[in-house]
Order: structure tokens, then C-alpha cells, then sequence
């Protein structure tokens, strides 16, 4: 047997988690450099619990709060220029996906003088202490070893020298940032501050994890840690699905599913820091890219399509043996079921034009992750799979197509 298993982010998890075990920030360095984005941390607490572990144990800190959705690359350096400046020597990310990923590169960029392609290239040795607090539950941030960006394509010197042209269709592009140097060394999950998510981005996050896990379990790096942590992750987000359907409300949906998405979210992201993601997520960032499509959500609109497609090629095309049977029993229904459940989650979807699917489909970039699945995919079925993911004007919305069947 060989196995690799790599997870060195200490987890703690409960209410006011943050505060009691201050003494795990205080060990990182004496002033912080707190990543945020531009609201939500103050409104949920996360922030102000974030200040007063800090005050607590004699740090202070330096505050950047202007983490957008979907980090660009101008924005890490921007904030990294910021947490040089303020003489910062550790960095605390307290939010989403999003400042999560920017405060990895912030850690990187803040003690490395590096342009854009060794970032990307991983041309670094070492990185400021980095700890972080969730407050989505689904991108598994905390626990990963990714920081994804998004590259806006803006010029670099380093990379296009001599004045050679750009290829303007290459950007933008969302591009990792993936060395076991920047998993954070702690992890907070307080599920309180996760009490006020609305509705569409519960759910969106909650599609993210449940993808992370499905997709780790086909993953051609799946091992036996990574496949009992994926079938865990979709085990607590099974206890969910009746509510993230019938959603009651942010107050009222119960404090207990919340910190099962929360654990969840985590579990799966210690899944892809194993096993990596698939075709869902490399073609899903077309839509964020183009659309500016919630990221769960876009990896909701292939999953239960991809699933299908790959169940359908097990029966003739299994080099590592089938795994379908599996998925199916972690997510407790068959694959029609749960595009059923997905449909119900994600309403009405968006509409695509013929010249953007075949666009997107002769992309490289959408496949980019395609071989990581046990199974391969062809190109034909690269555009097929759009095509069935979106509306298109004269075709029917998927979602009717289920419903009618
Ligand atoms: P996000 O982009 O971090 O945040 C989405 C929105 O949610 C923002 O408007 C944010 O507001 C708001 N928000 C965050 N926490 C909130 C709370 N507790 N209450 C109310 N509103 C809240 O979304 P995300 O889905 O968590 O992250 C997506 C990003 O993660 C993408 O860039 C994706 O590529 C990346 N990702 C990374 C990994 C990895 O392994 N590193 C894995 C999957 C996805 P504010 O802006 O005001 O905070
Ligand atoms: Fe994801």
C-alpha cells in the first residue's frame, strides 16, 4: 500500500473558539496583518473577536479590508505592499473563500520581492505565519494549500520580456498558488458567525464542499484517508439537504447544521489538499469568469452532469476500477436523484449562447483539471457537458428537462 497524507493545520473548533485559545495567535508573531473583505467580518463578529484575542495577548495589528470576490492578483500585492509597510510579521484571514485565498498570498508576497509568475511558479522558501477564520462554509480554505486568484492578464514585465505581445484571450484566468507553505497553522471554525448567511450563499458554499468531496472521490490521488474524509463531509451535508432546500431563513436555519456545513466545509477541504479537484472546477470557472457566478454555484451547474457522464463511461472505461458505486452511496440516492436535489438548489440556471459553450469548450484552460479523474474526457464531451450545465434560447432548462421525467 502507498499512501501520503499531508494536514498540518491545527483545527479548533466551537463557540468563541477564537478568543479561548488566543494563545495560538499569540505564537505566531507580535503584529498582525488582518485580511478581511469589505463588510461581512465586522457584521458577524469575526472581526471584532479577531481584535480582542489580539488586544488580549499584547498584539496589534494592521487592518485590510478590501479583499474582493474572486481575489485578483493586484489586490494580493496591493494588501502585501500594506503588511510590509505596516511592519506586520504574521497575517490572520478573516472571512470567506476569497480573503482566505488572498491572505495565503499576502504571506507569500509580504517576505518575497516576486513577480506574478514565481508566485504562480511556487519560486519561494518561506512565508509569514498565517492562521485563519472562516466565516462560509465551503471552500475548505483553512485546511487547503491552494490560494486561488484571479490573474486579470494586467502587464508583467517578468513574464512577457522583450515587449512580446500578450495573448489577450488567455486572460483573465483563475490560477493556484499550491505549496504546503501557506496551510495556515490554525484554524478557528466559530459557526456563530455564519448565524446571518443568506439563503444563496449557504447554499452556494454548501455545493462548493459537497463538490470538493464527491470530487476527491474520484480523483485519481484519492487514498483511503481522503475517501474517509470525503464520504464524512457528505454525510453532515446530507443532514442539510432538506433544509438548504426548504430554506426557513438565516435565524432560523438550526445552529447544529450550521457547524455541520462548517466541519464539513473544513473535512472536504482536507480532502482536495490530497486528492485536488476535477473537470467541475476548472470548467466551472468559466462561468465566475465570464459571468460572475458564485463559485459553488458554478461547480453545482457540471457536478451532477459530470457524475452522469462518468457513470456512463465506468461501464466501458475503468483503468482504477469503478468508484461510482460509491459516490452513490455516499450521497445516499442514484445520480438522477441528486440532480434532482441540485436543481432544487440551484433554480432557475443561466443561459448560454452557442458561441460561448464552444468557446469555453476549445478553452485548454476548462479541461485543465480533467485529468486528475479517474475517468478522461474528451473534448466532444467537455462541450456536451456545458451545454447540458446551462439554458440555451430554444432548448429546454435543464431543470424542466428533470422535472418532466
Ligand atoms: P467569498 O467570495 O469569500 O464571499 C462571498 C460573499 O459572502 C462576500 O460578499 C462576503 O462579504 C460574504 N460573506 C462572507 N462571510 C459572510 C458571513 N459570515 N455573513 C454574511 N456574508 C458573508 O465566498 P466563498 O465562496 O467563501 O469563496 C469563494 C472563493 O474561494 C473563490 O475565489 C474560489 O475560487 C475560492 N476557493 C478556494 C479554495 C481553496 O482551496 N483555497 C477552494 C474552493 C474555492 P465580504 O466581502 O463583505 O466579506
Ligand atoms: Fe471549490
Amino acid at each position: 500500500m502507498n499512501l501520503r497524507y499531508l494536514m498540518p493545520v491545527r483545527l479548533l473548533m466551537g463557540e468563541d473558539c477564537l478568543f479561548q485559545n488566543r494563545s495560538f495567535l499569540a505564537e505566531l508573531g507580535k503584529k498582525a496583518f488582518i485580511v478581511t473583505g469589505r463588510s461581512s467580518a465586522k457584521l458577524n463578529g469575526s472581526y471584532g473577536d479577531a481584535v480582542r484575542a489580539l488586544e488580549a495577548n499584547g498584539q496589534s495589528h494592521v487592518l485590510f479590508d478590501r479583499v474582493m470576490n474572486n481575489p485578483t492578483e493586484l489586490c494580493v500585492y496591493e494588501a502585501a505592499a500594506e503588511c510590509r509597510k505596516g511592519g506586520c510579521d504574521f497575517v490572520l484571514a478573516v472571512g470567506g473563500g476569497s480573503p482566505m485565498d488572498a491572505a495565503k498570498a499576502v504571506a507569500i508576497l509580504a517576505v518575497n520581492d516576486i513577480s506574478r509568475e514565481q508566485l504562480f511558479g511556487l519560486e519561494f522558501t518561506r512565508v509569514l505565519p498565517l492562521a485563519a477564520v472562516p466565516t462560509t462554509a465551503g471552500t475548505g480554505s483553512e485546511t487547503t494549500p491552494y490560494s486561488v486568484l484571479v490573474d486579470t492578464g494586467s502587464p508583467d514585465e517578468s513574464r512577457f520580456p522583450n515587449g512580446r505581445a500578450r495573448d489577450e484571450r488567455a486572460f483573465p484566468r483563475k490560477r493556484s498558488v499550491g505549496s504546503p507553505l501557506i496551510f495556515p497553522r490554525t484554524a478557528f471554525l466559530d459557526a456563530r458567525y455564519m448565524i446571518a448567511l443568506n439563503k444563496t450563499i449557504t447554499v452556494h458554499t454548501a455545493i462548493d464542499a459537497l463538490s470538493h468531496a464527491v470530487e476527491g472521490l474520484i480523483s485519481i490521488r484519492a487514498n483511503q484517508l481522503s475517501n474517509v474524509l470525503a464520504c464524512e463531509s457528505i454525510s453532515l451535508i446530507r443532514d442539510c439537504y432538506d433544509l438548504l432546500v426548504n430554506f426557513p431563513g438565516p435565524e432560523k436555519f438550526p445552529f447544529e447544521l450550521r457547524e455541520k456545513l462548517l466541519l464539513a466545509s473544513a473535512a472536504a477541504g482536507m480532502v482536495i489538499a490530497q486528492t485536488g479537484t476535477t473537470a467541475v472546477h476548472s470548467m466551472g470557472y468559466q462561468y465566475t469568469l465570464n459571468w460572475g457566478t458564485d463559485h459553488g454555484r458554478a461547480n453545482g451547474l457540471l457536478l451532477a452532469e459530470y457524475l452522469k457522464l462518468l457513470e456512463k463511461k465506468e461501464k466501458t472505461e475503468s483503468p482504477a476500477g469503478p468508484r461510482m458505486a460509491s459516490v452513490r452511496e455516499a450521497l445516499g440516492m442514484n445520480l438522477d436523484e441528486f440532480a434532482e436535489l441540485l436543481n432544487k438548489l440551484l433554480g432557475q440556471r443561466e443561459q448560454a449562447s452557442q458561441a460561448e459553450i464552444e468557446q469555453w469548450a476549445a478553452d485548454p484552460f476548462s479541461s485543465r483539471s480533467a485529468a486528475n479523474c479517474y475517468i478522461r474526457i474528451s473534448g466532444d464531451e467537455v462541450l456536451e457537458l456545458y451545454r447540458q450545465s446551462v439554458c440555451q434560447p430554444g432548448r429546454k432548462n435543464p431543470t424542466e428537462v428533470e422535472a418532466s421525467k
